[in-house]
Order: structure tokens, then C-alpha cells, then sequence
């Protein structure tokens, strides 16, 4: 049976999955979702047998229905081979209490390259399957790691470019480090003078605008998006989940069938939606444990039915996370109306009116997976320190953010289920943060020094991805308004 892809917001193109890859975001401004979420097709003792490769193999074709077999797997075996720097590919560790999944083992060390990864070869192949002729252009705002992710991807990749937006002062220097000092003829890399939502809402007002549409169409280019929004980022996302769940039944922590707790360091909302799917696909989930940091309009969504972006922005010291609109949200809240895209429509152009919007009483009913905290902070710094100190394990803090809220929800509820926290970066990614916590006094104004640093304190190698943009040339320069954002794209594909 194929699988059919539709506009959350009611526009009634049908698309098949690699369709969707393409176009990215619907044309109406909806999220193009899957007319109904697959069940697994292999039993737990099955799933226990695979590894990472075969877990993605078997999930990818469930719901990228109108690939061959053969483009699957190869599209999984160019996507998680030696980038990665373990063979497990997401390996389990326990520490306090807790089992962290790392997500931080491919080039970029975040948990962003566990989808950006395979998505240009789903993207190319997808082109080709549908002979398109024209140029895809990779349009993206980031908050800091799916720019870097997403270049490392497309770089040199035939037939794309790629364009990345990213808040100019709103992300680590390490991560600044990584993106304009992207290398490949097809890159180019935009700081912008607002936040993260400036440059998010910025692209999708790209991806709408029907002149530019007809200039990129007139050029022999189309857009499409690396954005966690692309059904090609969430789909591998589901991946983990259930590789993660067969690792704790390796680890004798579970047996097969019983459930596990996901706690995930929540921004767009995308990787915890990925847990959402895998759960609706009958893997035994039992919490679905969204932590925020100090931004924390999803704690109070879940708490109270209504979603509020009118507040402060906060910069914190998870900025991947510093994000006040979360955009896959869109797909859960189409679910939870019972899959209604009237009604999903009208909740989303009230967020887009006056920024806020409150669900049903019958919607709220479909959020009982789901258990909402935040983390400030003092918190979460903390919670690196507490972490280091007892168990020898070094977090960053968009997993302590995760970390905090989970220790707090198992001391308040009792909940012993056993829990996996994904850990989305390597600490080296935000070495002051980390430094902070565990040895102020070893802070300096220099984050490759503070690499040197907390290795030595932590008896963990530096990655790759580190030491190899230490004396990186800037390539990158460009900054720009976000009124500007489609002259300064037209000039660059000019
Ligand atoms: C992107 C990111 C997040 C947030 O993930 P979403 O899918 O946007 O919710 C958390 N931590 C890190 C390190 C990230 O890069």
C-alpha cells in the first residue's frame, strides 16, 4: 500500500513520500503528514537482532513507501558509515539512574546528523525518481546545529545548493566556527540580525512566495528544506527510538514488551515527535518526558491547553532549543484533532494572528503520553556538575536540560520505568557551559582551549569535528537584515 502525504492545513494534494522529501513544506504552509501512521511489521524478538542499519532499514520502508528497497538501503549505507565514529552508530549509556542515548557520534557532533545524514541522498534520490530537472535549493534557518549539520550533508552533493540562516548572535562560537567555515562551491552560510524564529519565519516566507517561486522556476531551481519540518528529518528520527528500546532489552534493563520512558531536550519539537510516531507504531512507550529550557512555552502548553509564544525570548546556554514557536508541534496537534486539518488550520493562523492559540478539551485527551518540565539555568548547570561528579559522565546542556527535568519528574512521581534521556551534543560542542559547571575556574576566553581543558579533566578525546576546524579558514562572511533575506538569496543564485 502506498503511503499518501497531505497538507496538516487542508490543501488536498496528495503527494507520495519522496514527493514530500522534495517539496518539503506544503503549498498552503502546512506539514505534510502520513494519511495514517504505520504499524511495526516485525516483532520485539525480531527487532532485537537488528542493528542500526537494518532498525533503520526496516522503519524507513514503512513509511517512504514509493522507494525501491534498494535506493532505501543505499540511501542507509551512504548515510550511516564511517561519519559516525562508533559503529553502534546511537550507542546506550547508563549514568545516575538514567540511560542516555548519545545522538552525537556523526560529523557534527549533535543529534541533528542522525537524519541530515540520509536526507540528501532521500532528496536526490527522490529527484531522480521523479525527474525533476531543476536545481534544488536548500533553504534552512538554524539555531545552531542543523545549519552545520545539513551543510556537512549537502556539501558538493550534484544538483543542490544550500543556503543557511542563523541567528548571528544566538549561537555558540564553536558552532559559528563550524558553519562559515563550511567548505563546497554549493554552500552559503547567512548570519542574521534577529533570533532564531526571525530567521525561521523568514524561510518560510521563502518557501511561500510565489514571485520568487516564478524567478526559481524562470532559473531552473526549485526550494526545498533541511528543516525538522521535512518528513525526510522526522522519519529517520523514529529510527532510534526503537534501535534505543533494543539496546535496553540487550542491557537486561527491560524485557521485551515492557515499556520505557523517552525524556527529550525539546526546541522545534521534532525529535519528540519522532517518539510520538514510534509509539503509535507499537513500540511499548510509556512517558513521553518534554523538557524545555527557560523558553518554555511547551511546558506551559502541556500544563494549561494553550499555547502562548508572547513572552520574553531567552537566550540560555542551550540555544538549539531557544525557540518560542515549535513548529512540528503543527503535526501533533493534527493528530490529536483526529487528524482534522480544519481545525488544525484555525489553531495555526491564530499563532500566526496573535501568537497563541488553546486546543479542546477532547484534544487534551490525546496529550496523555506526554508529561512537560523545564529546566533554568542554574538547573541545568547543576545537573552537568551532578552528573560529572557521581557517575563520571560528561553532558551537555540541552542533555541536562533533559537530565533535570527528568530527575525531578522521577522524585515527584516515583515513576521507576526505565528512561532514556537522548543526548543531542557532544559537551564538546559548548565547552564553556560545560566548563562552568564542573571547572569554573578553568574558563577562558578561548573555546579551543577550553576543549584542551575539559579533556584533561574529563579523560574524554576531543572530536574530530573539533580539532578539525581549530585553524579553519572563515569563508562565510555575509550577514544580513531579515527584510533583506530574498534579495540577498536572488543575488547569491543569480
Ligand atoms: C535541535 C536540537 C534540539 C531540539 O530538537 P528539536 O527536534 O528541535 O526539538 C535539542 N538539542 C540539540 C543539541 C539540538 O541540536
Amino acid at each position: 500500500m502506498e503511503m499518501i502525504y497531505r497538507s496538516t492545513r487542508g490543501d488536498k494534494k496528495e503527494f507520495t513520500a519522496s514527493q514530500a522529501i522534495i517539496h518539503g513544506i506544503a503549498d498552503d504552509g502546512g506539514l505534510f503528514v502520513p494519511d495514517s501512521i504505520p504499524e511495526m511489521d516485525f516483532t520485539l524478538d525480531e527487532l532485537c537482532l537488528m542493528d542500526y542499519k537494518e532498525t533503520a532499514y526496516r522503519v524507513l520502508r514503512l513509511f517512504l513507501t514509493d522507494y525501491t528497497d534498494e535506493e532505501l538501503r543505499s540511501c542507509i549505507e551512504k548515510a550511516y558509515d564511517d561519519k559516525f565514529d562508533t559503529k553502534e552508530i546511537a550507542p546506550v549509556k547508563e549514568a545516575s539512574g538514567a540511560y542516555f542515548l548519545e545522538l552525537y557520534h556523526g560529523a557534527t557532533i549533535a543529534f541533528k546528523d542522525m537524519a541530515l545524514s540520509i536526507l540528501p541522498h532521500l532528496m536526490t534520490t527522490a529527484a531522480k525518481k521523479n525527474g525533476v530537472k531543476n536545481d534544488i535549493v536548500i533553504l534552512t534557518a538554524t539555531s545552531g546545529d542543523t545549519g552545520k549539520a545539513a551543510l556537512a550533508g549537502f556539501a558538493d552533493v550534484k544538483g543542490t545548493q544550500i543556503i543557511v540562516f542563523y541567528p548571528k548572535d544566538g549561537v555558540s562560537p564553536i558552532q559559528k566556527k563550524q558553519m562559515v567555515t563550511q567548505k563546497g562551491d554549493n554552500t552559503f552560510v547567512v548570519g542574521i540580525e534577529g533570533n532564531f524564529d526571525d530567521a525561521q519565519t523568514g524561510v518560510k516566507k521563502l518557501f511561500t512566495d510565489p514571485e520568487l517561486h516564478k524567478w526559481m522556476e524562470e532559473h531552473g531551481m526549485q526550494f526545498s528544506s533541511a528543516n525538522s519540518i521535512n518528513i525526510g528529518r522526522l522519519v529517520p528520527q523514529i529510527v532510534y527510538y526503537f534501535y534505543a528500546y533494543s539496546r535496553l532489552v540487550k542491557m537486561s534493563v527491560i524485557k521485551k514488551g515492557e515499556p520505557v520512558n523517552f525524556t527529550v531536550p525539546t526546541g522545534n519539537f521534532g525529535n519528540i515527535l519522532a517518539a510520538y510516531y514510534a509509539s503509535r507504531m507499537g513500540l511499548p512507550v510509556g512517558k513521553l518526558i518534554c523538557a524545555s529550557n527557560e523558553n518554555k512555552v511547551l511546558y506551559d502548553f502541556f500544563g494549561s491547553g494553550t499555547y502562548d509564544r508572547n513572552r520574553e525570548f531567552i537566550l540560555t546556554s542551550s540555544p538549539s532549543m531557544d525557540i518560542l514557536i515549535s513548529s512540528n508541534l503543527e503535526r501533533l496537534i493534527y493528530h490529536i484533532s483526529g487528524n482534522d486539518p480544519v481545525k488544525c488550520a484555525e489553531l495555526m493562523k491564530k499563532l500566526s494572528g496573535n501568537g497563541k492559540y488553546e486546543i479542546t478539551d477532547d484534544m487534551k485527551a490525546g496529550l496523555e503520553k506526554f508529561y512537560g518540565g523545564f529546566a533554568n539555568e542554574s538547573e541545568c548547570s547543576r545537573t552537568i556538575k551532578d552528573v560529572f561528579f557521581t557517575s563520571k559522565y560528561l553532558i551537555d546542556p540541552h542533555t541536562a536540560v533533559a537530565a533535570s527535568v527528568y530527575f525531578g519528574y522521577r522524585d515527584k512521581t516515583g515513576d521507576a520505568t526505565p528512561t532514556v534521556i537522548d543526548s543531542t551534543a557532544s559537551p564538546y560542542k559548548f565547552t564553556k557551559s560545560v566548563l562552568e559547571a564542573i571547572a569554573p575556574d578553568k574558563v577562558s576566553a578561548d573555546d579551543f582551549e577550553m576543549a584542551d581543558r575539559l579533556s584533561e579533566i574529563s579523560n574524554v578525546a576531543i572530536p574530530e569535528a573539533v580539532t578539525g576546524i581549530r585553524d579553519a579558514k572563515i569563508l562565510h562572511t555575509c550577514i544580513c537584515s531579515v527584510e533583506d533575506m530574498k534579495t540577498t538569496v536572488m543575488k547569491r543564485l543569480s
